[in-house]
């Protein structure tokens, strides 16, 4: 591995959580960033730790999980990963979300829904309605 030492900060360790239950996964080298910044103590992973991936396995036999993801995603122009912008997990039987989504579920068991549909589809309640 090959990274530019920061002057200040040196490696620039951080530490990685899963996504969805948080738990500490593995350190985290930036080294130098733009403006020779410290990275954030802990970042999330861009993959859910093995535990929470079994999990996600087993819901799949009940029907399709629906991934709700943080509209914030699409601020960012590195997409590799929506794993980072993870909000909740739904299990919804497979007729009713391939109705919901005409079909495209279909064949899949496991997809990505941007919170704002989510909301709109009544996946996500949504607690602050009304105070923005
Ligand atoms: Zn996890």
């Amino acid at each position: 591995m090959d990274i530019r030492l920061s002057k200040e900060h040196g490696v620039n360790p951080s530490l990685s959580y899963c996504p969805i239950c948080g738990k500490d996964m593995d350190v985290v080298l930036f080294g130098r960033l733009p403006n020779d910044e410290q990275a954030p103590r802990k970042v999330p992973s861009a993959e859910p730790c093995d535990g929470c991936k079994e999990e996600i396995d087993g819901y799949e036999k009940q029907g399709v999980v629906f991934l709700v993801i943080d509209d914030r995603y699409h601020e960012f122009k590195n997409k590799s990963t929506p794993w980072v912008f993870f909000h909740s997990l739904h299990v919804i039987k497979r007729e009713a979300a391939d109705r919901l989504t005409n079909g495209f579920t279909k064949d899949k068991s496991k997809v990505f829904m941007d919170l704002s549909v989510a909301k709109r589809a009544g996946i996500v309640k949504d607690p602050e309605e009304g105070e923005r």
